[in-house]
């Protein structure tokens, strides 16, 4: 039999691929998607949509997916009040396409990577599937404490050196936004990096959380990478992307496959983007389940994190993977991040949260 690990990279051997359970539950809140589906004249408006474009699939799409580039430098600029131009923005299928480009142009072998960690899992994977080496950064001095300590942050940066600098705001899986400040004074450590600051989770973020997008002119190392899969109740079709510095988009054009943007991704992405209004009109109602959810939480002697994000990271269980599995067992699929006493739960529909409330009670009585 042939042994594949052996013939394996010797730097993926024993690695760990991503792997968010799928199951079929009643409640399903642990990859952060949005749990109301797409509206029906959204529905409508993608069938007709596919049905233009269905006879020209014997042809490749767009390389460029000029159309969709425009659409969203338009959606960046309409919903966030910074002047994004077509040029600035890059997509592909998923933003962890995009965060892969990245790594692939400015990581690889010989080159390193650091994040803060925990925060979100993919960079990591993402970065040593290229070749990259990971370096684990510390948010704060103290492993329970979330909120990045920039100066901690610019001195780990200072000691690295690194080619790539992951940020995440809001952060997965904590939930909390970054600061400006700490944004700016991470660029200004890395003179040789690219910064990326990823923002998947930005639409939900409380009030007086300006986007990193607004610190773009006059950095054009940093790169702002979103995504449809979130807060745009889109993450079946695979669409993310990134509002950068022209001249680093153009780059990242050596790396992608030709064509990886389907003719099907881009007339579905365009359709929904002229109903973008529609299609965020939920984020509000997510943020007040979410709001729910910390405050339930409370009630229930739990600690959840202060969240920014469609997510709530919650502290407090004696033994996280039996209340994980204890859960699971009443229906409600949440996530177990790794971290010791505490889950990552998404906030669905208001009746999703109160199930997982419930089943939170239920779960506590039991665990004692
Ligand atoms: N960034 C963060 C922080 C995420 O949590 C996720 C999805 N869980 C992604 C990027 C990737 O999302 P997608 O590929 O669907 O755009």
């Amino acid at each position: 039999m042939t042994d594949f690990q052996a013939m394996l990279r010797a730097d993926l051997r024993g690695g760990s691929p991503y792997g968010a359970p799928q199951l079929d539950v009643p409640v399903a809140v642990n990859t952060n998607e949005s749990s109301h589906p797409v509206p029906h004249d959204v529905v409508e408006a993608i069938a007709a949509a596919v049905t233009r474009v269905a006879p020209g699939l014997n042809r490749y799409p767009d390389r460029e997916f000029v159309e969709l580039r425009t659409a969203l430098a338009g959606y960046l600029s309409v919903t966030t009040g910074c002047e994004i131009d077509r040029e600035q923005v890059w997509a592909g299928n998923g933003s962890n396409e995009v965060l892969q480009h990245l790594v692939q142009a400015f990581g690889g072998p010989g080159r390193i990577a650091l994040g803060f960690t925990p925060s979100y899992s993919m960079h990591p994977i993402i970065s040593r599937g290229v070749g990259t080496t990971w370096v684990d950064g510390l948010r704060d001095a103290s492993p329970d404490r979330f909120d990045i300590d920039t100066d901690l942050a610019v001195a780990q940066v200072r000691e690295h050196d690194p080619h790539v600098v992951f940020l995440c705001s809001p952060n997965n899986p904590t939930g909390t936004a970054l600061r400006l400040e700490t944004v700016t004074a991470v660029y200004d450590a890395a003179p040789r990096a690219i910064v990326v600051v990823d923002e998947a989770y930005a639409e939900f973020a409380r009030p007086g959380t300006p986007s990193a997008l607004t610190l773009l002119p006059g950095r054009d190392r940093l790169v702002v990478t979103r995504t449809m899969s979130k807060a745009f109740a889109f993450a079946g079709v695979r669409l993310g992307y990134l509002a950068a510095d022209p001249q680093l988009t153009e780059l990242l054009r050596l790396v992608r496959l030709p064509y990886h943007l389907s003719s099907v991704t881009q007339a579905v992405a365009l359709a929904a983007l002229t109903h973008a209004r529609t299609m965020l009109s939920m984020v509000e109602q997510i943020k007040a389940s979410r709001d729910a959810l910390v405050q339930g939480c409370t009630r229930l002697g739990l600690d959840p994190v202060p969240s920014d994000a469609n997510f709530v990271l919650v502290g407090g269980f004696a033994d996280a993977r039996a209340s994980w599995q204890h859960l699971l067992d009443r229906g409600v699929l949440v996530r177990d991040v790794g971290l010791p006493h505490h889950l990552r739960i998404t906030a669905g529909t208001m009746q999703e949260t109160q199930s997982v409330l419930d089943a939170l009670a239920l779960t506590l009585d039991q665990d004692g």
